[in-house]
């Protein structure tokens, strides 16, 4: 840990020459400077942190290893750790004096699926799960969200003479099943704790590393899961008028479904639906009774949402009672609300992060896969959740005027972060984000 003699603020003096400023600004440049001498110090230990999180994932509500390695990294750093809350998650809080609780996020949870990066570091865990073996493999990246939250942690202690308050730093179990974050909650983690004044998260993704993507307002989708089952009467193939065919009635709805998405939602308004799984049927020659169709519903706006649901019930009771059948059993489940970020902490960490990182710090629309980060947001939490890039500029840029193969996104097998520079540049915009938000408070704003 580093500690830094002088306050990174520009004087007064320098600020207005004879009138004294409500405020001095933060020196963005020197305290870029610090944070990378920090980072660049504390990289070693993060790296090996990374690849050995990397290489043993955990699934969700199973993350137990991870939740104790973590806990152990910020119990040396002398942050006070309660572990289980929300059965596998943590909290993690630093008390720097008076002033606001800033919270950071992290996920602690990886995906059943193999990886096939064939890295050194590469996972071959296998684990049991909804009772089939399965390989784990932390292909969404939270591997480096984890690495960047220690990291952070790390560099803001080193610098905790530009701060006053409490820092609250939660790792949430389950993120990908979505259940997580509620998890947290339902457990107390804004009552037996604190409610912070500011939140804070980001995801990696499948652009280039040392850039970070912002949203001033909706930053990700909200996600619905769909179940339907078509009532059908079986029979004998070769009969089908002694019938009512599920078959029939399911691939019609599938088909006149995605009217609702062209003719019903605005067109320049997001919304999607895939349907992901068919089940229905053993033999060529059976008509089943049923037939089950899952599907997931993604949107951005309240009043897109509503009237996708509302499309897709009645194409589907319709599609029903083309054939005369049973009305169908429907089942949405709310997934992840879309996370909103709030204008006024934007506004304050993207003045900082655009002298910090230039270009480099863009803003983008909002990308449609969803986020229990939202959970967070709407207990009450004022926040902003960003995104950082993770492959080399070169093979972004040779993917993007097709020169070069497309690069793996999250959840791909060959999802492989370029770990130094991603860790380094979600460290820096984390710690830029979290001074922002002490500032803007030390401001009374
Ligand atoms: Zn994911
Ligand atoms: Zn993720």
């Amino acid at each position: 840990m580093k500690h830094l003699a002088k306050p990174f603020l520009v004087s007064a003096a320098l600020c207005m020459a004879t009138v004294l400023p409500a405020h001095a600004e933060l020196d963005v440049a020197r305290l870029k400077a610090a944070i990378e001498a920090s980072v660049e110090a504390d990289y070693p230990g993060l790296d090996a942190l990374y690849k050995d999180i990397h290489a043993h994932p955990e699934l969700a509500f199973e993350e137990v290893k991870t939740a104790a390695r973590l806990a152990a990294e910020m119990r040396a750093l002398g942050f006070e750790v309660t572990e289980k809350v929300g059965k596998t998650g943590l909290v993690a809080i630093y008390k720097n004096g008076d002033g606001p609780t800033i919270m950071v996020r992290t996920e602690l949870d990886a995906l059943p699926m193999e990886e096939k990066t064939g890295l050194a570091y590469a996972s071959r865990d296998k684990t049991t799960w909804n009772g089939r073996e399965t390989f784990v493999a932390h292909s969404c990246g939270h591997d480096i969200h984890m690495a960047n939250w220690v990291g952070t942690a790390k560099t803001l202690l080193g610098l905790k003479d530009q701060w006053h308050g409490t820092l609250m730093f939660i790792a949430q179990p389950a993120e990908e099943t979505g259940t997580g974050a509620k998890a947290m909650l339902a457990d107390g983690v804004f009552t037996r704790f604190r409610k912070p004044d500011v939140g804070f998260g980001l995801h990696d993704g499948a652009f280039a590393y040392g850039m970070v993507n912002y949203r001033p307002g909706i930053g990700s989708s909200n996600a619905d899961s769909l179940v339907i089952k078509f009532h059908g009467r079986g029979g004998h193939g070769a009969a089908p008028q002694e019938t009512i065919d599920p078959v029939m009635i399911a691939a019609r709805f599938i088909v006149d479904v995605q009217s609702v998405i062209s003719r019903e939602k605005g067109p320049t308004e997001f919304g999607v639906l895939s349907i992901g799984a068919i089940h229905g049927g053993t033999s060529p020659n059976i008509i089943p009774d049923d037939v089950l169709v899952l599907g997931t519903i993604r949107s951005f706006k309240p009043e897109v949402r509503a009237r996708m649901l509302a499309g897709i019930e009645r194409t589907a009771k319709a599609a029903a009672a083309m054939s005369d059948a049973p009305a169908p059993d429907i089942a949405v489940t709310e997934i992840a609300k879309a996370v909103m970020n709030d204008p006024a902490v934007v506004e304050s960490a993207a003045k900082v992060m655009k002298v910090a990182f230039g270009e480099k710090f863009e803003a983008a629309p909002p990308v449609t896969p969803s986020e229990d980060f939202s959970e967070f947001v709407n207990a009450g939490v004022p926040s902003m959740f960003f995104n950082i890039g993770v492959y080399e500029p070169e093979r972004v840029a040779a993917a993007s005027n097709g020169t070069g193969p497309e690069l793996p996104p999250n959840h791909s097998p060959l999802f492989a972060p370029v770990p130094k520079p991603t860790i380094e540049t979600g460290i820096k915009a984390m710690t830029l984000a979290v001074l922002s938000a002490f500032d803007q408070h030390a401001r009374g704003k």
